[in-house]
């Protein structure tokens, strides 16, 4: 659980350097930094203390943009908290097919009363009042994919509905009531490690730990199957497959001997294209040097200030970030 009193305080000495321990690396955090410094400082330190209704405008701004998500992310959130939502809810059946048909159902109402919930939220923009509400930046910045909520949710339907009958028909729920039902750390939380002395932290994941590996579920969205294409399986190239890597020296910190597993589901609207992932580690020089360039951007004894942090130069960039709304009305 964040230490949001902490947060604030810390918001609040904000022309202060970061106080030591309060730095973790992740992957998010990596690409974040190498796509947008300004992003990145308002996604790391103005959005901070931006719930409170005492904050400045700018910071309540930032607050509220940092929690707009969009269709594809949201649809693969759903999907991943309708599994953990789902094992949970039938660790009591023991026998496998009655397990995969209460699986699939499970996983369908908890779709169901997500939808449910969309709609009361996104019909009476709730989030302008509590960003922590859905919001979508589709909406929020009227980009034209979706003219109203009752269309983004028609769609969202339409892919739901699609995404059960592939799902139903693949080799999936069997694949996941096959896992011990005991084996399943549910459910996902934040957890934070050290690597090479550096503090880093882990996305969540849905995983099981058994017979030596751990095996961990993921469900991600796309716009478009071309997107899934040039996909490796080994993902060992330096950059790609950070946050699988992040996981698999996790695993290898914490369960000596064991592998790590990922399937990664992936669906399109079109269809559903399951991936099998076996990450390497990660490599400490490129975590080191990531750490220490945000470390110099933030520890100078300047205090941490907008000008310091830049707008990207790749104004395509600019097209899909959270903060273009007030990136803009700060000027670049
Ligand atoms: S709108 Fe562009 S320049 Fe501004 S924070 Fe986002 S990515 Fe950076």
């Amino acid at each position: 659980m964040p230490d949001f009193k902490r947060w604030l305080l810390n918001a609040a000495k904000f022309s202060n350097d970061l106080p030591q321990g309060e730095f973790t690396w992740s992957p998010a955090k990596h690409f974040l930094f190498k796509r947008c410094l300004r992003a990145w400082y308002f996604r790391h330190y103005l959005a901070q203390g931006g719930w409170d209704l005492h904050a400045n405008d700018n910071s309540m701004q930032c607050y509220l943009e940092k929690y707009l998500t969009t269709f594809h992310a949201w649809i693969g959130n759903v999907l991943e908290s309708a599994m953990a939502s789902a094992l949970s809810n039938i660790a009591g059946v023991r026998v496998e097919k009655e397990r995969e048909e209460a699986l699939i159902e499970e996983m369908q109402i908890h779709v169901s009363t997500s939808m449910i919930t969309a709609e009361q939220q996104l019909s009476r923009e709730e989030y302008l009042h509590d960003p922590k509400k859905l919001s979508f930046a589709e909406l929020h910045y009227q980009t034209g994919e979706f003219s109203c909520v009752e269309e983004l949710l028609s769609e969202a339907y339409r892919q739901f509905r699609l995404f059960f009958e592939l799902f139903t028909d693949s080799h999936l729920p069997r694949l996941i009531v096959s896992i011990d039902p005991l084996s399943w750390h549910l459910p996902p939380e934040h957890k934070t490690f050290y690597y090479h002395e550096i503090p880093v932290s882990l996305r969540p994941w849905i995983f099981a730990v058994s017979r030596k590996k751990l095996i961990a579920f993921e469900f991600r969205s796309y716009p478009d199957p071309e997107d899934l294409t040039g996909f490796s399986n080994t993902e060992d190239n330096t950059e790609s497959g950070l946050k699988e890597k992040t996981l698999a020296t996790w695993t290898a910190s914490r369960y000596r001997e064991h592998t790590t597993e990922i399937h990664s589901i992936r669906f399109s609207g079109e269809g559903l294209f399951p991936r099998k992932i076996i990450p390497s580690q990660l490599n400490s020089s490129l975590v080191g040097k990531s750490a220490k360039e945000m470390l110099k951007k933030i520890n100078h004894g300047r205090g941490v200030a907008i000008e310091q942090f830049p707008c990207t130069e790749k104004a395509e960039i600019c097209l899909s970030c959270h903060f273009r709304g007030l990136c803009s009305k700060l000027g670049r």
